[in-house]
């Protein structure tokens, strides 16, 4: 086996991460399955830590959870085909795209720490309201390359979630991406960054001069 696989195959979701200390039976709070069941996997965690709707991406709907709060059956590891996009290879390559590939349903996105799972393919997410509201959409983001309008109040990012214009429903600017968030606060750590160096630069002259 070469090393790389080796690697995935001893590290979460593949394997129980022994940090959390959980057990194999932890990971049925909810369970997903591909379209043709071979591939099986668990959720030790309820609620996921984000949903977001990505506009104008062919899987919209996206919750992301730990690595380690999922876990995939042992028997449906040798049944899981990986994507890297950049590459355009079939390799486990984070950030990876994960499918089945007997069926090819795309199961989540697998980043170094986070995992993009899509709730559609969890148990009960249709007629389950406590699992569906587990998965709820909290915000959607890419809404300026909507397809159609989504009426239902949530917060919507032009593009990225928080460092960019936030819109209304319609898609109207209700704010501006100088004042979102994320941007927000990178400023204020760029300032803080100035102040330090002019505080530098000063205490440097002071001392030079004495
Ligand atoms: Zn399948």
């Amino acid at each position: 086996m070469p090393e790389s696989e080796k690697e995935w195959r001893n590290s979460a979701p593949y394997v129980i991460d022994e940090e959390t200390g959980l057990k194999p039976k932890d990971f049925n709070v909810h369970r997903g399955t591909c379209f043709c069941n071979k591939v099986k996997w668990g959720f030790s965690i309820k609620d996921a830590l984000d949903s977001k709707q990505l506009h104008g991406a062919p899987y919209q709907w996206a919750a992301i959870f730990p690595k380690n709060k999922i876990l995939f059956d042992k028997e449906s590891i040798d049944y899981l085909q990986f994507y890297n996009s950049k590459t355009q290879e079939n390799r486990h390559d984070m950030p990876c795209k994960v499918a089945c590939s007997d069926c090819h349903s795309p199961i989540m996105d697998e980043g170094r720490n986070m995992c993009l799972v899509f709730p559609t393919l969890v148990e009960g997410i249709r007629t389950d309201r406590e699992t569906a509201k587990a998965f709820e959409v909290k915000c959607h983001i890419f809404y300026d390359r909507r397809v159609e309008l989504v009426h239902d109040g949530k917060p919507k990012w032009a593009e990225a979630k928080e460092d960019s214009d936030l819109l209304d429903d319609d898609g109207n600017k209700i704010q501006d991406h100088q004042d979102a968030p994320r941007k927000k606060k990178r400023d204020e750590e760029e300032d803080k960054k100035e102040d330090k160096e002019d505080k530098e630069e000063k205490e440097d002259k002071k001392d030079k001069d004495e």
